[in-house]
């Protein structure tokens, strides 16, 4: 008898135990949001059509770094060490919600790409 099926046994460790840390071999089910954002492709322009105004907001008054909840595609991403919120403007979706109540202090400067790049979608 194993190690792990030892402790299996003994209830000192559970299955989940056993699985992979990373989830690279995961396939999400077919039609799960996960699943349907894996057919967007993205062609980044160089500009950022991102722009946080005012970072020491972000380090200073914003307590709970809403962006980083509100964003489905998590683009933005607080950095606890450096102190500051970094933005990864190649994975946005185009949503619009970070200009429209994304960020209760109004921080976040977005436009939309130049025509060509950005997201593009794929049905299937
Ligand atoms: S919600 Fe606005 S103020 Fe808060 S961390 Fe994000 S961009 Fe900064
Ligand atoms: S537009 Fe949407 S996907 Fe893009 S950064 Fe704002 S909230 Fe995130």
């Amino acid at each position: 008898m194993s190690d792990e099926e030892r402790d299996m046994e003994a209830g000192t460790r559970s299955r989940h135990d056993s699985l992979p840390i990373d989830n690279r071999d995961w396939t999400p089910p077919k039609h799960s949001v996960t699943a349907q954002l894996g057919l967007v492709k993205f062609k980044p322009d160089e500009d950022a059509h991102l722009l946080v105004k005012d970072k020491s907001v972000c380090r200073d008054t914003c307590r709970r770094k809403f962006c980083t909840h509100t964003c489905p595609a998590q683009v933005y991403r607080w950095e606890e060490e450096e102190k500051t919120i970094t933005i990864a403007f190649e994975g946005c979706l185009e949503c619009g919600t970070c200009r429209s109540g994304g960020c209760p202090y109004d921080n976040i400067e977005m436009s939309y790409p130049r025509g060509g790049f950005g997201l593009q979608y794929r049905f299937g």
